[in-house]
């Protein structure tokens, strides 16, 4: 059983001590391969560096998350364009918008949006969103270009149906993170997933945040990791009711062809 996760921030300052033991883990558990995401200018660089230190495991992405939207300049803009000229960057993103923290003001996220889906349209690469509590206003931005970009993610996906529907009903792919083992609040996401086109699902671990909160043992850190994608995929796989090596086997076909792997 082979899987792929699709977002993983192993750019985090948390991976810098294990860094080599934290992809060993991954592979050892099954992991194929790792896309890291970059989430800012300085992280979508350090993303790349990654992904050309270790091309027979990593990629990456270029974007700015909309928590960063509002460092969003010209440089960066131009720096995004040249990373998304390498092979190696795969996907335009983490891009979107969060009005949840709102770290940047509500119109810097969508002005440092529009502007990275443009870079989508130029350069013809999948983009890997994200969006929390800014859904109108996302769609809106999005609906301005679909029909000028190709393959899109909605990355870590915690909605409810109604918003899982406006992202199938716009092609979009969906991926699914830990949050679907929270006993708190992925409940809802349990009778959500089964609901995803089976050619439509990603997971992902978006390490190092969402550790699984049903790991047992608990590890004793709260750092999440790579290697914990099979157990994101097993959870996946009940909600579903197939098997884990049919999930694993469905979301690596589908990572492969919306990366171009
Ligand atoms: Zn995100």
């Amino acid at each position: 059983m082979t899987l792929i996760d699709i977002g993983a921030n192993l750019t985090h300052e948390s991976f810098r001590p294990d860094f080599d033991a934290v992809l060993a883990r991954a592979r050892a558990a099954g992991v194929e391969r790792i896309v890291v995401t970059g989430a800012s200018a300085a992280g979508s660089r350090a993303a790349h560096a990654l992904a050309r230190a270790h091309p027979d495991f990593l990629d990456a992405t270029a974007g700015v998350h909309p928590h960063h939207a509002i460092d969003y300049d010209d440089a960066t803009d131009a720096l995004l364009r040249e990373l998304l000229g390498d092979d190696r960057v795969k996907a335009v993103g983490e891009t979107g918008l969060d009005y949840h923290r709102n770290y940047s003001p509500a119109a810097a996220q969508i002005d440092a949006f529009d502007r990275q889906l443009a870079i989508a349209v130029d350069c013809g690469k999948p983009l890997f969103l994200h969006q929390r509590d800014a859904h109108g206003d996302f769609l809106a931005s999005l609906d301005r270009v679909r029909d000028r970009i190709g393959r899109a993610v909605v990355h870590c996906f915690t909605g409810e149906r109604a918003e899982l529907f406006d992202y199938l009903d716009r092609d979009c792919y969906i991926g699914i993170t830990g949050w679907i083992c929270d006993e708190r609040r992925g409940t809802h996401l349990r009778e959500l997933v089964a609901s995803i086109p089976a050619e439509r699902l990603l997971i992902e671990t978006d390490a190092p945040y969402l550790l699984p909160r049903d790991l047992v043992p608990k590890p004793s850190h709260r750092r999440n990791e790579p290697m914990y994608l099979s157990h994101v995929c097993a959870a996946v796989a009940a909600a579903r009711g197939e098997s884990p090596e049919a999930v694993a086997e469905l979301t690596t076909r589908n990572a492969k062809t919306f990366f171009g792997l």
